[in-house]
């Protein structure tokens, strides 16, 4: 859908325009301005270098032998990217039409830009509880993703909010660094696969609280100390300390502004022609966690925006 006020110049056609600004986007900004295609990327008037930047020590983004902080290993990534020429404008876009040879993208001041080839790289968000002191304890103890923060929990007491498959494998991940893990879930029985329900069940460090929400946050220090849990049923509360929460509620793509033009899967996600970056309309590609629901890594997402580049540089090259 299209809703202007102002267009840019009708013959000011780009090869490519990346929307997001995360490893992926950043990834494909870097590949396809060393590929002399002159990129635009927009990376969100909020939310510049994505969801790495809410994190402050990433330690398995390989080259970092000590570890770099979040917002800092996205500033270099935009850099290396700029350094070949890649034009950065932090702002959002409001609306696309994807469907012709010329790609039309429309900032927030209501601006067309024109493209030949589009990447879209707009990520996902992690499902919230909606509590206070959710974000502000993220890194302190909060945690929505176990592959990236397990190992920081050694010998702790966990909480895992949850109760589907990813719920019951970030669980039994954590048990390979925790004390104890508590499964917290609303319902009196679980939506995982039986398979990932067994295995939980089999892992003596684990123990359910079933018909359960956190109803409280608790803090000390700076830090998490603890929640309060509240009984669905009763509405009875009791608390339970823990210095790690991971929070399994699911993730939520950013594709409401494609869910027109572009095929999504059930859950909302872009899909592409696997193992290309192809989506469902030609000279439109999509990497990063917008279409991947299973890996949902830095080093993954980068992966993903560089075959990206690359199909774009391919799909562009066949025009000439
Ligand atoms: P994102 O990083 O989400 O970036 C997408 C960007 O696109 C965002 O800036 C968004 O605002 C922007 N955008 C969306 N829509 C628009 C639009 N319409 N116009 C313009 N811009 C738009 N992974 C690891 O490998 N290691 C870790 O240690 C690790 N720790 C994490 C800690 C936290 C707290 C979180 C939240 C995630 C962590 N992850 C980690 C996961 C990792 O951050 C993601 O897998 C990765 O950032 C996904 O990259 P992406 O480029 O697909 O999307």
């Amino acid at each position: 859908m299209t809703t202007t006020t102002t267009t840019g110049a009708e013959n000011d056609v780009r090869e490519v325009i990346i929307i997001g600004s995360g490893p992926a986007g950043y990834t494909a900004a870097l590949y396809t301005a060393r590929a002399q295609l002159k990129p635009l990327l927009f990376g969100s008037s909020v939310f510049v270098g994505g969801s790495l930047t809410t994190t402050t020590e990433v330690e398995n983004f390989p080259g970092f032998p000590t570890g770099i902080d979040g917002p800092d290993l996205m500033d270099n990534m935009r850099a290396q990217a700029e350094r070949f020429g890649a034009e950065m404008i932090d702002d959002d876009i409001v609306a696309v039409d994807l469907a012709g040879d010329i790609k039309l993208l429309t900032d927030s001041a209501g601006t067309v830009h024109r493209a030949k080839a589009v990447i879209i790289a707009t990520g996902s968000g992690y499902r919230k509880l909606g509590l206070p002191k959710e974000d502000e304890l993220s890194g302190r103890g909060v945690s929505w993703c176990a592959t990236c923060d397990g190992f920081f929990f050694r010998d702790r007491d966990i909480v895992v909010v949850g109760g589907g498959d990813t719920a019951m494998e970030e669980a039994t991940f954590l048990t390979r660094f925790a004390r104890s893990v508590t499964v917290v879930h609303r319902r009196s029985t679980l939506r995982a696969s039986k398979t990932m329900q067994n295995r939980a069940f089999a892992d003596d460090k684990i123990s359910f609280a079933f018909d359960s929400e956190v109803a409280e946050i608790k803090e000390t220090d700076g830090m998490l100390s603890g929640v309060v849990l509240r009984d669905v049923l009763t509405g009875g509360t009791r608390e339970l300390d823990a210095t790690g929460l991971f929070i399994a509620i699911g993730h939520d793509p950013r594709t409401e502004l494609f869910a027109d033009q572009l095929e999504l899967d059930d859950e909302g996600y872009l899909k592409t022609r696997s193992p290309s970056t192809r989506t469902s309309l030609p000279g439109v590609f999509g990497a990063g966690d917008v279409v991947d629901h299973i890996y949902r890594q830095a080093i993954t997402a980068a992966g993903s925006g560089c075959a990206a580049a690359l199909d774009a540089e391919r799909y562009l090259a066949a025009l000439r």
